[in-house]
């Protein structure tokens, strides 16, 4: 099997080091980029598997990377981000990013949400199949049919395209504005309590323990996410 190749785009030295070590520990191939100019050329020529922006680069915005680089590349694309950017990281989540990590962060977190992207490509690239399942609950998504530890749930029609929503996304951050979106449509976006109130009635339905939810992901400030899908 081949390695999988990384590319770090991020002007900082240490940082870039940092992702460089603990990657190739991890057998990962990683390649270099200080700017977006690099970046462009680098995520053409060498074809990564993921793609890390930080979102502070000298030479152009990063949001306009991400974007472009969409065009030709289906690679996911983690931001970093810093603490005090919290709009900047919703916003390149909206033009394509998949996840983020909020610097600093750890090796752990770093290989977690590496393997986690990679995980999910994989997965979209061996063809969608309608039957997915995540703890006890196994969604049929050409049927409309929801079973949850053998008992058959019901949905409203809201709540399942909710939940659809998030398995089509799944692994990803999904922010706010492209769930109202997805769900209600145009004119909608300055609505977030919808979506709380949508999440709240799913997890009394799906989640084991709806205050401690452990497959419908409060990403605060930014969306949900769905994690933990085992088909
Ligand atoms: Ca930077």
């Amino acid at each position: 099997m081949s390695k999988l190749r990384i590319l770090i785009v991020e002007d900082e030295v240490d940082i870039r080091r940092f992702i460089r070590l603990s990657l190739e520990k991890e057998g990962m191939s990683v390649f270099e980029a200080t700017t977006a100019a690099q970046a462009r050329i680098k995520s053409a020529s060498r074809q990564p598997d993921l793609v890390i922006v930080d979102l502070g680069l000298p030479d152009e915005d990063s949001k306009v990377l991400i974007r472009d680089m969409r065009s030709w590349s289906s690679a996911p694309v983690l931001v970093l981000s810093a603490q005090d950017r919290e709009e900047e990281k919703v916003d390149a989540l909206n033009v394509g990013a998949d996840d983020y990590l909020t610097k600093p962060f750890g090796v752990p977190e770093l290989i977690t949400r590496v393997r986690a992207q990679l995980r999910r490509a994989n997965l979209v690239s061996a063809g969608p199949s309608s039957v997915v399942q995540f703890g006890q609950v196994r969604v049929d998504l050409a049927t409309y049919e929801v079973i949850r530890a053998g008992e058959a749930v019901h949905l409203t029609p809201t709540e399942f395209r909710l939940l659809t929503a998030l398995i089509r996304g799944y692994g990803k951050v999904i922010t706010y504005r492209q769930l109202l979106l997805d769900v209600w449509g145009p004119g909608y976006s300055d609505r977030p309590h919808y979506l709380r109130v949508y999440m709240t009635n799913l997890r009394q339905k799906l989640e084991d323990d709806p205050t401690q939810p452990r497959h419908l992901i409060t990403e605060l400030q930014v969306g949900y996410r769905l994690a933990g899908l085992t088909t």
